[in-house]
């Protein structure tokens, strides 16, 4: 892993100023035709609230992000790049990830894509029904996790069971420093909401629990916690 710079002492603010920190928010998008996809109920709501953090932090942010539902922060700190598919999300960040010190994968990537992408418009005419292959896409935060040098990771796991064992087996597999997990079936969790419960996991280490709060104040404590790793 990289060496960081020494934590500066007076709080976890000091220790992000300059620090470049790449984040992804929001869904992707998968083509099934020219005007036809695949995609899913992430807002980007969270992902732009750990962007804005870390700006506020005085990072230097480049945010990734799929079609949001919410704007961009407008601040000199952010640098936005938009991407649709998860083909070009992974792209992006690898692109990217070599001179980041640390990666938030917020975005809700998806998991499969149309096999192929039809050129014209599929019609309905002739058909009772319609089959479509799906493909397994980049796995991007694992492609991270393998990287020799990589940078201090940070995943993002929504599940609707098993909440604690998932996320543990992910910060594994994917080879992370740290996973937020959070149950999107728990009332004001989860996607399209201003709210959020984080359960942050670290390997080796006792689950913390954050409470019910907004996303913009779990983004600052997730941002403490890395903190406080960085400092031990
Ligand atoms: O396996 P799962 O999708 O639940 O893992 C969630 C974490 O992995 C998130 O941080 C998400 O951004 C990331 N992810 C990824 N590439 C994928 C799927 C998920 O980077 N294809």
């Amino acid at each position: 892993m990289r060496r960081r710079k020494k934590p500066a002492a007076g709080g976890s603010s000091r220790l992000f100023r300059g620090l470049r920190v790449l984040v992804t928010a929001g869904p992707t998008v998968e083509p099934i035709d020219p005007v036809r996809f695949i995609s899913n109920r992430s807002s980007g709501r969270m992902g732009v609230a750990m962007a804005a953090a870390a700006a506020r932090r005085g990072a230097r942010v480049t945010l990734v992000h799929g079609p949001l539902q919410v704007p961009v922060p407008r601040s000199a700190r952010i640098t936005a790049v938009p991407v649709e598919s998860a083909r070009e999300m992974r792209d992006a960040v690898i692109r990217r990830a070599p001179g980041a010190d640390l990666v938030i994968m917020c975005a809700a990537v998806a998991d499969f894509t149309p096999a192929s992408v039809a050129r014209h418009k599929l019609k309905k005419a002739g058909r009772s029904s319609l089959r479509l292959e799906l493909v397994r896409t980049p796995d991007i935060l694992a492609e991270l996790g393998a990287l020799k040098r990589r940078p201090f990771l940070v995943g993002f796991a929504a599940e609707t069971r098993d909440v604690a064992r998932n996320a543990a087996g992910k910060l594994a597999r994917k080879n992370c420093d740290m996973i937020c997990a959070n149950d999107v079936t728990e009332k004001g969790s989860g996607f399209a909401v201003r709210t959020n419960r984080v359960t942050i996991h670290r390997r080796g280490m006792e689950p913390v629990r954050l409470p019910l709060q907004t996303k913009a104040a779990a983004a600052r404590r997730v941002l403490d916690e890395v903190a406080r790793m960085w400092r031990g």
